[in-house]
């Protein structure tokens, strides 16, 4: 039957202005339902750039300004330059981390945002003359190349959300494989992540296979390192939905021996119905995870591709559920 799954706690770097604390500028904190409900699952580590150097709350703003070709952070108001305190205080902070498993910062802050953040000619009015990422969120980019790093705007959308859910799960469940020290809970790991991996990233499914096999050439800890590499090289893309419709297929060859041929031909139907984007890719999965238990296959039961998160953390909107607004009343 399909395993219920132990989750590990993921470690994740977040913004503290997201759901912890009233310190932007402005003495506003923001709100997240994401990373509200990821506090009962996961251990945040929170970090304010702007209040952490000592720019205080509430505070003027800052920007980002390009000053002779190159990008300082300026606070308008006071004339200051904070570009090299930030820069200190993002080293420090940075390589002072616990390892961690996936970074949520707040979106467009001049310190905090991963991308898309106004760069001005000058402190004073003006209209922005190109994108850039925050400073500190560019200093994360940098220390944490392949992690996954996300804003909150971006996580209102389901399939950026549920991706990145999918990564700080896995990574938390090998962050525990790694520090064992044991060579056989790698294997396990990468059965049962393998149609996982297969829809991610068939090339460096094989490779971490290849790690794998030849686990016993060299020390666990080099092994590990290695694999790890490529987990987070595998996980750095969500997969494509054609990689989906073959991991599904490929684990309908493991129960149609026992179907019927309108059982198959309803699954896929809603095969096609997914790949025309008609519906999610919830609908064949469930289809079957009904079947694991069926025919208590234990190998497609344990597969993280069918849980790969904490089913609570999945959300859909309102409008698609039959709870909430009564739209009728
Ligand atoms: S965006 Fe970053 S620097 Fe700004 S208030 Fe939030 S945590 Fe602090």
């Amino acid at each position: 039957m399909v395993k219920t799954r132990t989750f590990i706690s993921p470690h994740i770097l977040v913004s503290r202005c997201i759901e912890f604390d009233h310190c932007r500028y402005n003495g506003d904190m923001i709100t997240s339902h994401i990373v509200r409900k990821l506090k009962g699952d996961a251990e945040f580590i929170h970090v304010c750039p702007e209040n952490d150097i000592g720019l205080g709350v509430p505070r003027d703003p800052v920007r980002i300004v390009r000053v002779e070709g190159e990008n300082r952070l300026i606070q308008p108001a006071t004339g200051r330059d904070v570009t090299e305190e930030m820069h200190r205080f993002s080293e420090a902070f940075l390589h002072s981390l616990p390892p961690i498993d996936g970074v949520i910062l707040k979106t467009r802050s001049p310190s905090c945002g991963i991308k898309d953040v106004n760069v001005y000619p000058r402190p004073g009015r003006s209209a922005a003359i190109d994108k850039s990422a925050g400073f500190f969120a560019g200093a994360v980019q940098e220390r944490f190349p392949l992690h996954p790093i996300e804003d909150e705007g971006r996580l209102r959308n389901v399939r950026i959300r549920d991706h990145f859910l999918t990564c700080i799960f896995t990574l938390s469940d090998f962050d525990r494989v790694e520090t064992s020290g044991r060579p056989e809970r790698l294997v396990r790991f990468h059965t049962r992540n393998k149609f996982l991996l297969m829809a991610c990233n068939q090339r460096l499914q094989r490779e971490m296979g290849t790690i794998i096999a030849h686990g016993g050439d060299q020390p666990f800890a080099s092994a590990a390192a290695q694999y790890r590499e490529r987990l987070l090289a595998a996980l750095a893309r969500a997969p494509p939905y054609t990689a989906n419709i073959n991991v599904l297929l490929h684990a309908l060859g493991h129960v149609s021996g026992h179907l019927s041929r309108d059982e198959k031909a309803l699954f896929l139907d809603s095969l096609e119905q997914y790949r025309q984007g008609y519906i999610s890719i919830c609908a064949p999965k469930n289809i079957l995870k009904s079947w694991i238990v069926r025919f208590d296959d234990p190998y497609l039961g344990e597969q993280t591709f069918f849980a790969p998160f904490p089913d609570h953390l999945m959300e859909i909107s309102e409008a698609e559920t039959d709870r909430g607004r009564d739209f009728w009343g």
